[in-house]
């Protein structure tokens, strides 16, 4: 139970003392991130490590109240996201991190497992919820990834009210893109290969609704200083997000680049799908395994259709919280390189 904080038996208390008719007895199942790192608890104050922690449990007990409710994994996964979204802790919606040219471009992706289908964008900077926007991708145009402009006019044209760019600002971030660019000059490279610890605050969830459906959502403002309109893992389907009934629902964060190249996501559900490996031995292998030898530093969670969860991260800490299908609360910020931290 190392790295981890319990904070008890959720549905426990839920299912002895309020347990409503409209609550399932079906397993509901539900994991989020907010990204994965160079995070240390010496550089942390008490304040801060405080604060993620609460807005983990906020996120991750509304999207298990959503499940436990009998509502659809797609809403409990645009919900849960959209908490961290409107918190500047996150580096997705307010807070993102800043291009090289001091402004936000964000990703994000979902994918149902019960129908395969996807919706992605990318590169957008005046849509309020990617997350929302991704799923109107999803359900309301034949396309799987809409990106720049042409998502930002399809979001608008499904109700969703632009906003000003300057809306996802925190000084925060702004100070690590100052970081960052000084790290650039010094170096002499015009672009990528210098982030330092700037980047971290992606967000996704996993669920497995009462239907028996496994749903991922992912959402980021991508890597600090990025230039030339690059795109990460995040809106890429099969590398930063992937479901499918048949294996596992994942969302992945880290160094996007190598997310793309090893197609991390759909590689750990096929390996459980083909190869017949358990979630923890797939996601372990890409993960521990196969990323960390090549230097792709990052980590995902997952779980699969009987509720199994893992969370495996190669770098020193991912932020993180889930809530089993028997209702046991679980969050956790650091960790150790490699461990296995499947509790
Ligand atoms: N995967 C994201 C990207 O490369 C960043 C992250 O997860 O930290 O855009």
């Amino acid at each position: 139970m190392k790295n981890w904080i319990k904070v008890g038996a959720f549905a426990c208390a839920v299912a002895v003392s309020t347990l409503t008719q409209a609550e399932t007895e079906a397993p509901v199942a539900i994991v989020i991130h907010g990204g994965a790192g160079t995070i240390l608890k010496a550089n942390m104050t008490p304040e801060m490590e405080a604060a993620y922690l609460a807005k983990l449990e906020e996120a991750v007990r509304h999207g298990h109240t959503l499940l436990k409710a009998g509502e659809p994994g797609e809403k409990a996964v645009i919900e849960t996201i959209q908490i961290l979204e409107t918190s500047p802790l996150f580096n997705a919606g307010i807070g993102a991190v800043y291009t090289y040219d001091g402004e936000h471009e964000l990703d994000a992706s979902i994918m149902h497992g019960g129908t395969l289908n996807a919706g992605a964008v990318a590169g957008v900077k005046t849509i309020r919820s990617p997350i929302a926007a991704a799923s109107a991708v999803m359900n309301h145009s034949p396309h799987v990834m809409l990106s720049g402009k042409g998502a930002e006019t399809f979001a608008e044209l499904q109700g969703m009210t632009p906003v000003d760019n300057s809306l996802f600002d925190t000084t925060r971030r702004k100070e690590a893109l100052d970081r960052a660019k000084a790290r650039m000059e010094k170096a002499g490279v015009t672009h990528g290969g210098q982030q330092g610890n700037e980047r971290f605050g992606t967000v996704g969830a996993v669920v497995l609704d009462a239907e028996g459906n496994l749903v991922a959502g992912t959402s980021t403002g991508g890597m600090t200083a990025k230039r030339f309109g690059r795109i990460g893992d995040s809106p890429v389907i099969g590398a930063g997000t992937w479901a499918d009934n048949a294996s596992c629902a994942v969302s992945a964060t880290g160094h996007g680049e190598y997310f793309i190249r090893y197609h991390v996501a759909a590689d750990i559900c096929s390996r459980v799908k083909y190869q017949g490996l358990s979630l923890d031995e797939a996601a372990n292998t890409v993960i521990n395994d196969v990323l960390a030898e090549v230097g792709g530093d990052g980590g995902i969670i997952a779980v699969d259709s009987k509720g199994n969860i893992a969370t495996p991260f190669n770098s020193e800490g991912m932020y993180r919280a889930k809530i089993d299908t028997e209702g046991n609360v679980a969050i956790g910020i650091y960790g150790e390189w490699g461990e296995r931290l499947n509790p």
